[in-house]
């Protein structure tokens, strides 16, 4: 199958697979993002996806998507950050990117504002949260999430809508729920205490192997690379 086949017919298949489980879930299909993760595939490999209906991407370094975007600069491609973002790079991370998954402390929140009020844009945000508190992982632990957000939702140059997530990997996708449930409950606590829901609308969690389990306990947003575009080659990258 040529290479633009086969990341159609993946797509499909991931499609489906949203279907089938917010189907399980009572929940409408229409509710949920589906973020396809380029990172270490080629613009070739983007602008098959988008002509086979999918505009909205996920990269995890800010160089590398730059480049990519200026080879396609003819798509109105939606591209999100999901990856560790150095606060020295939040100038450029704000001209690229139209939502920021990955702000997860306040001395980067105040450069993304700066960076965005200069630029005069208003990027969408999500705090990524780490609640297993893996050293390798980044992400606010449980006692720094709550004065970010709030510090978030009062800042005016940028657009917060939600809260973002990486788990342990799992062996099993069950071993993602309670990960997935835990951030869902933080949500509502956020949100009973004060702040406006509409603020934390969105929960983006779920990779390749566990996105059904992530829609069940109420993902809007699953970020999926290796189902639609294989495994990724990083040796290649450099
Ligand atoms: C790479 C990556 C993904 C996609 O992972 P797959 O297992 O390939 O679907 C999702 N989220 C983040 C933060 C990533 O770095």
């Amino acid at each position: 199958m040529p290479r633009s086949a086969d990341i159609a017919a993946q797509l499909d298949s991931v499609r489906r697979r949203i279907t089938a489980a917010a189907q399980r879930a009572s929940r409408s299909p229409s509710d949920i993002t589906l973020i396809a993760v380029s990172k270490t595939f080629s613009a070739d490999d983007v602008r098959a996806a988008t002509s086979a209906g999918h505009l909205a991407f996920g990269e995890n370094r800010v160089q590398e998507a730059e480049a990519k975007k200026a080879l396609l600069e003819d798509l109105a491609i939606e591209w999100h950050l999901i990856g560790h973002l150095q606060s020295n790079k939040a100038r450029k991370a704000v001209a690229t990117f139209d939502w920021i998954q990955s702000v997860d402390r306040i001395d980067l929140l105040r450069r993304i504002e700066v960076a965005a009020r200069e630029a005069g844009r208003r990027p969408r945000i999500l705090i990524q949260a780490d609640l297993a508190g893996e050293a390798t992982k980044h992400g606010a632990d449980r006692a720094a999430l709550g004065d970010l957000v709030c510090a978030a939702a009062e800042a005016e140059d940028v657009d917060l809508r939600g809260l973002m997530i990486v788990p342990p990997y799992p062996d099993n996708p069950e071993d993602s729920r309670p990960w997935f449930r835990q951030l869902r409950g933080i949500r509502d606590e956020l949100v009973a205490a004060g702040i406006p829901a509409d603020r934390l609308g969105e929960l983006s969690m779920g990779m390749s192997h566990d996105f059904d389990v992530a829609i069940e306990e109420g993902a809007t947003i699953v970020r999926v690379g290796t189902a639609i575009f294989g495994h990724r080659d990083y040796a290649a990258e450099a």
